[in-house]
């Protein structure tokens, strides 16, 4: 997962952004704020960390700018206590989590994480793959326009991998985006989901599957035949 960090305070943005990597993210960083705009246009990026007071463009104008543009990617503001905006201008503005300066490593890497999750489910576009259709926001799933019918969870699974079509997406990363961190079962409880989305997705014709990657997890990928 790519994040870009919008950050003009050099030791914070490099000491977070080296914590981040190490938990396997790659972080682009940008000290300007539009350069940082034009990162974030460039698109790309699973989240973006964006400072509020910046070089350029502060991050309220970058923030309300690319939300103009229908830009959805999640947006997790650093805000400064007793600063010029305050959080509820944060999220005005069109941030999804705000975080008050000084914070804790901990604390901005669960409030990234909750945004991963959250940011997927939270954007009402449409994805689709061959002849299926996925509407996060409505709930609904359709092969050739026919309704398909799922539970909660199979929705959960086939949207996680709607997400990233033609992509392996681990399991672990199914398992973190549709069950809640409490769930201290067996991962393979995914496989178990995913045997049924294929028995269903294969009554209904549709014309994608789903493949195993070995020792990765699985990719939704349309079926050519
Ligand atoms: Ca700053």
């Amino acid at each position: 997962m790519r994040l870009l960090m919008v950050e003009d305070e050099e030791r914070l943005a490099q000491s977070l952004s080296q914590g981040l990597r190490a938990e396997g993210y790659a972080v682009d960083v940008v000290g300007d704020g539009l350069l940082g705009l034009d990162r974030a246009r460039e698109g790309g990026y699973a989240a973006i960390v964006l400072d509020l007071m910046l070089p350029g463009l502060n991050g309220f104008r970058i923030c309300q700018e690319l939300r103009r543009e229908q830009n959805p990617v999640p947006i997790l503001m650093l805000t400064a206590k007793n600063g010029e905006y305050d959080e509820a201008e944060a999220l005005d503005c069109g941030a999804d989590d705000f975080l008050s300066k000084p914070f804790s490593y901990v604390v901005l890497t669960a409030r990234l994480r909750a945004l991963l999750r959250r940011g997927a489910t939270a954007r009402p576009t449409v994805l689709a793959v061959a002849d299926l259709r996925i509407d996060p926001a409505a709930r609904r799933c359709t092969v050739d326009a026919t309704a398909l019918r799922l539970t909660v969870k199979e929705f959960g699974v086939l949207e996680c991998l709607a997400r990233r079509p033609d992509q392996a997406v681990p399991k672990t990363e199914i398992l973190d985006a549709v069950w809640d961190s409490a769930f201290r079962g067996d991962i393979n409880i995914v496989e178990v989901y995913v045997a049924a989305l294929r028995r269903k997705l294969a009554a209904a014709d549709a014309h994608c599957l789903i493949e195993t990657v070995r020792g990765i997890g699985y990719r939704l990928t349309p079926d050519e035949r």
